[in-house]
């Protein structure tokens, strides 16, 4: 072991990770190597064996984890890249946030204690119509917090065509359980009538619960029941009406081809009590979940103790307000998710023109073409509505295949997460951001080498 740590190179290694992690790494593969010796491997037991196999751990130990990366999918909210990328006025609020004291809880006015939801209050009333609102960590926690805060140990119906998972395991009947609230399903998977809402209400009915069925559409013989009617039945019986609104958009996109997702104020106006959406998926801010709607509820949940355990961080909320102030005075544009959701076929097809013309200069022997590609949403939002846009095709004959292309740019230091069809690598542009086409010109420049 001194021998190995005094070898030439180890002092790198000292500098970025510590010498007792170096130490232990060493002593890792010094028993992984023992192991294997006596298991009767042909292994010449040497320093230079031993650091051979320490190097890669070493070196993959001292590289970041959480690496930006190049969204060349074409898909905006991309769950598994981070969701929205954030407009710099939200990262500017962000920096100034962490990097300093603030209000987060404290009343200027009054020189006392105050509430962390108050910066975004007013912003989210403005923004969807609601009485009141208040934000936590994500939708996850938004629908779990209202089912527990106001429908514990009672029923919540709820149609059986919106009995959805979604990506990572949030399954409305687990959340349901682990609310405590009761779960009580009606209708059918693809049809559901007022008729059967009126069935499934007792005496231990606390709610009726609507959910967007996010990531898939049902078509064919299917039904569902107005926000309008059930408003008017719930009121009727005496019961809340919620509703889970998921990806939650601010803005009405059909002038964009985007129609049939309801904005956040159209739920209100038709009569829901509180509805919950996410920030980062549509909105085009931080990861959080959102509740808005009538005052009297809303102070309940206020009050929860779940809540504590709910709560957001002043980094996302500076840049949740940031991002609602956008929208409050109108420069939607400036947020990079609605930016790539608008942007024009035609304006796609330039930012295409411009990245072939380059890829062209590092890879002048391949056959690089543009092509049409379908874009999408994501986030659970518009699944059938593709976003008609362009890419950059390179084939993969050179690598092998399109895949092993693929793999080599996810291995770079600017990884570049790209598409594929049939045999070609295909690089969407709708999701490229300022200084990512020179970071695929890098990333390709070093694999061309390996082709
Ligand atoms: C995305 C989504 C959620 C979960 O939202 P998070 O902000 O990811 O926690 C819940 N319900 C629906 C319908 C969704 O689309």
């Amino acid at each position: 072991m001194d021998g190995l740590l005094q070898s030439p190179g180890a002092e790198r290694y000292f500098s970025l990770l510590g010498r007792t992690t170096v130490k232990d790494i060493l002593s890792e593969v010094l028993s992984d190597l023992r192991r294997d010796l006596l298991n009767g491997a042909e292994i010449s037991p040497t320093a230079e064996t031993v650091l051979e196999r320490a190097l890669p751990v070493l070196e993959k130990r001292c590289r970041r984890s959480l690496l930006s990366v190049v969204n060349a999918t074409g898909v905006v909210v991309h769950t598994n890249l981070g969701r929205s990328c954030l407009a710099p006025e939200a990262v500017q609020a962000v920096a100034e946030a962490a990097s300093g004291y603030s209000t987060l809880e404290f009343d200027l006015d009054g020189g006392k204690r105050g509430h962390r939801s108050d910066h975004v209050e007013w912003l989210l009333c403005r923004a969807t119509g609601a009485e009141a609102g208040i934000v936590v960590n994500n939708n996850a926690g938004a629908v779990l917090l209202m089912l527990a805060a106001l429908c514990a140990e009672r029923e919540v119906v709820v149609s059986r065509g919106e009995l959805v998972e979604i990506g990572g395991s949030f399954r409305i009947p687990d959340i349901m359980a682990f609310s405590g609230a009761h779960l009580r399903e009606v209708g059918a998977t693809n049809r559901t009538h007022r008729a059967d809402y009126e069935g499934g209400i007792g005496e231990e009915t606390a709610a009726l619960l609507k959910v967007h069925p996010s990531n898939f559409r049902m078509e064919g013989f299917t039904s569902s029941v107005p926000r309008e009617d059930l408003a008017a039945l719930a009121r009727e019986r005496g019961i809340l009406f919620l509703e889970d609104l998921g990806s939650g958009t601010l803005l009405d996109l059909s002038p964009l081809g985007l129609r049939g997702e309801p904005t956040v104020a159209d739920c209100i106006r038709e009569g829901v009590d509180l509805v919950t959406f996410s920030g980062d998926k549509m909105l085009g801010g931080p990861q959080i979940g959102a509740i808005v709607g009538k005052k009297a509820l809303v102070d309940r949940l206020r009050t929860y103790p779940l809540l504590r355990a709910l709560r957001v961080d002043k980094m996302t909320l500076a840049a949740f307000e940031a991002t609602l102030r956008l929208y409050l005075s109108g420069r939607t544009e400036e947020i990079p998710t609605l930016a790539m959701i608008s942007a024009s076929k035609e304006a796609l097809r330039k930012k295409a023109e411009m990245l072939a013309e380059k890829l062209k200069k590092i890879l002048p022997e391949e056959k690089i073409t543009l092509v049409e590609v379908d874009d999408a949403v994501g986030g659970g939002a518009f699944p059938a509505t593709p976003l008609p846009g362009w890419g950059v095709a390179i084939p993969g004959e050179r690598w092998g295949s399109a895949g092993n292309l693929l793999a080599l740019l996810r291995g770079q230091e600017n990884p570049v997460i790209a598409g594929a069809r049939e045999n070609e690598a295909i690089f969407h542009v709708r999701t490229l951001l300022g200084g990512d086409e020179e970071r695929i010109c890098r990333s390709l420049r070093a694999v061309s080498e390996k082709g």
